[in-house]
C-alpha cells in the first residue's frame, strides 16, 4: 500500500475513533439530560402541587448534581416554611376562635382576614361558609352595623360604638387600627371586636328603673309625713279628731316607710348572695307559723285559711327565714287582695314523677287581670298602685319571692281570673341537698 495512502487511513480511523467516541458521550450525556430534565419537570410538578415532601431522585454528577441538590434544599425550606407559616396560621386562628367576642380583622380595602365563628354568629352569617378574602360589604346584612364598618373601618382612631339594633339587641363596637409591624403611619386594616351587651343594658337600665322607683317611693310617704307635721305645727287650734287622723296618716305612712325599706334591705341582701347555712325545713311547720302570724289580720277580715298536704312531713334543704318569708309573702298577698269573708287555701302535692314538690297558695280574692299576669314578678309593678298603697304593700313582695323560689332551684308562676281568684304555684326540685 501507498505509504501516502497509509497514512490517511489510519488518521481517517484515529478521527472516526473520536468521533465515534464523542458520539457515545452525547448519547449517554443526552439519555441523562433527558432522564433528569423529566425528574425535574415530575418534582416541579408535584412542589406546584404543594407537595412539598416531594425530593429530586435522580442521581447525577457535577454541576446537573449540585442543582439537584439545591433543588431539593430550596423545597425543603420551603416546606418547612410553609409548615411554620401554616402552624402560626393555626396558632392565631385558635386564639381568635377562643375569644369569647365576635373578631374580624380587615384588610385596608375591606377584605377579610380572620373572623371567628362569634362575629359570624353575631353577624347573622353561616358558620360553615369560608368568608375569608371577601369583602365585608357582602357579608354584613344589618344596615347600621355596615353603616358603622365603612364609617370606621381604615381609621387611624381607636373607636367604640354602641349600636341598638333590631329585637332589642345591642353591641358594643370596637375598631382598632392595625398599624405594618412597627410603623406609627402605615395602617394595613382594622380589627373589629364586636361585643353583644344587651343584657348588661338590661341590668343597668333595672338597676336605674329601681333607683329611680325607690327614690319615688320613699319621698310619696315622706313629703305626706312632713306635709301633716308642719300642719300640726303651725296649727295649735286644731280640734283632737282632726289631730289624731293627721297622727293616723303619719303612723301609717311612717309604717310604709319602715316596710318599703325593710324590703329593700332584704332584696339587696339577696341580691348580694348572703351567706347562708342550709338546713332541712319542714314544709308543714313553716305554714302553721306564717298562719299564726297571719291569723290576726285574716280573722279582722273573716278570711278563713285551709290546707291540704299531700305529705306534711315534706322537708326541702334551705334558709329557714327565706323559705318563712315566701309562705308569708304569699299568704298576706291572698289576705290582702280578697275581699272580706273570702277564703285561701294551701295545697302541697308531687308532680308526675315525684321530681318536684308543688306549693300552691290559692285564694277566692279580686285576681290579677291577664295583662298584668307576666309583670307582677317586677319590682315596685303593682296592678292597682293606689289600692296596693292602701293596703300597705310596697310592690317588692313577689320580686323578692321569686328570688327566693329561684335562690331553692325552683320556680313560681301565677294562673288568675279577675274577679274569681288566684293560684300561685311554687315548684321546688325534691332532691335540693
Ligand atoms: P304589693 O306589696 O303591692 O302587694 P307584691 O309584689 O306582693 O306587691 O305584688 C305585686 C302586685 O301583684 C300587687 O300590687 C297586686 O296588684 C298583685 N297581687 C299580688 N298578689 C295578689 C293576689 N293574691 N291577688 C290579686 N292580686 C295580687
Amino acid at each position: 500500500m501507498n505509504p501516502n495512502l497509509q497514512q490517511v487511513s489510519s488518521v481517517y480511523f484515529f478521527v472516526m475513533l473520536i468521533t465515534l467516541g464523542l458520539a457515545i458521550l452525547l448519547i449517554r450525556y443526552t439519555v441523562t439530560l433527558r432522564r433528569y430534565l423529566k425528574e425535574f419537570t415530575r418534582v416541579s410538578k408535584k412542589v406546584s402541587n404543594k407537595e412539598f415532601h416531594t425530593r429530586f431522585n435522580t442521581y447525577v454528577k457535577g454541576e446537573l448534581g449540585e442543582l439537584s441538590k439545591n433543588f431539593n434544599y430550596m423545597i425543603q425550606i420551603m416546606d418547612s416554611t410553609i409548615e411554620e407559616v401554616e402552624y402560626k396560621h393555626l396558632q392565631l386562628t385558635s386564639i381568635v376562635k377562643s375569644v369569647s367576642h365576635g373578631i374580624l380583622a380587615i384588610d385596608i380595602k375591606g377584605k377579610i382576614l380572620l373572623i371567628n365563628d362569634i362575629a359570624k354568629e353575631m353577624l347573622k352569617c353561616d358558620i360553615e361558609t369560608n368568608l375569608e378574602g371577601i369583602n365585608f360589604k357582602f357579608v354584613v346584612g344589618d344596615k347600621k352595623i355596615l353603616e358603622t364598618f365603612q364609617k370606621y373601618v381604615g381609621s387611624t382612631q381607636n373607636e367604640v360604638i354602641e349600636l341598638n339594633l333590631k329585637d332589642n339587641l345591642v353591641y358594643r363596637i370596637k375598631i382598632d387600627p392595625v398599624y405594618l409591624q412597627d410603623s406609627k403611619h402605615a395602617i394595613i386594616g382594622s380589627i373589629i371586636n364586636i361585643e353583644d351587651i344587651t343584657e348588661l343594658v338590661k341590668l343597668e337600665n333595672m338597676r336605674k328603673d329601681f333607683v329611680a322607683n325607690v327614690s319615688h317611693e320613699l319621698k310619696t310617704p315622706l313629703t305626706s309625713i312632713t306635709g301633716f307635721v308642719e300642719t300640726l305645727k303651725i296649727n295649735d287650734d286644731i280640734d283632737k279628731n282632726t289631730r289624731n287622723h293627721f297622727l293616723d296618716i303619719i303612723e301609717k305612712e311612717s309604717n310604709r316607710l319602715k316596710g318599703l325599706i325593710e324590703d329593700i334591705l332584704l332584696l339587696s341582701s339577696i341580691e348580694n348572695g348572703q351567706d347562708l347555712s342550709y338546713e332541712k325545713v319542714k314544709l308543714f311547720d313553716v305554714f302553721k307559723e306564717v298562719c299564726e302570724i297571719t291569723e290576726y289580720i285574716a280573722s279582722s277580715k273573716n278570711i278563713t285559711i285551709s290546707y291540704n298536704f299531700e305529705d306534711e312531713d315534706v322537708c326541702i334543704y334551705g334558709f329557714r327565714d327565706n323559705i318563712k318569708q315566701i309562705f308569708l309573702n304569699l299568704i298576706d298577698n291572698g289576705i290582702k287582695y280578697t275581699p272580706k269573708d273570702g277564703h285561701i287555701e294551701v295545697v302541697q302535692h308531687y308532680d308526675e314523677n315525684r321530681q318536684n314538690i308543688i306549693l300552691e297558695f290559692k285564694d277566692n280574692g279580686i285576681g290579677i287581670p291577664k295583662e298584668s299576669l307576666n309583670r307582677i314578678f317586677e319590682r315596685f309593678y303593682r296592678v292597682d298602685k293606689a289600692r296596693s298603697r292602701d293596703i300597705g304593700g310596697t310592690g317588692l313582695g313577689l320580686a323578692i319571692t321569686k328570688h327566693m323560689v329561684k335562690s331553692l332551684g325552683g320556680n313560681i308562676t301565677v294562673e288568675s281570673i279577675l274577679g274569681i281568684g288566684s293560684d300561685f304555684i311554687v315548684t321546688i326540685p325534691v332532691d335540693i341537698k
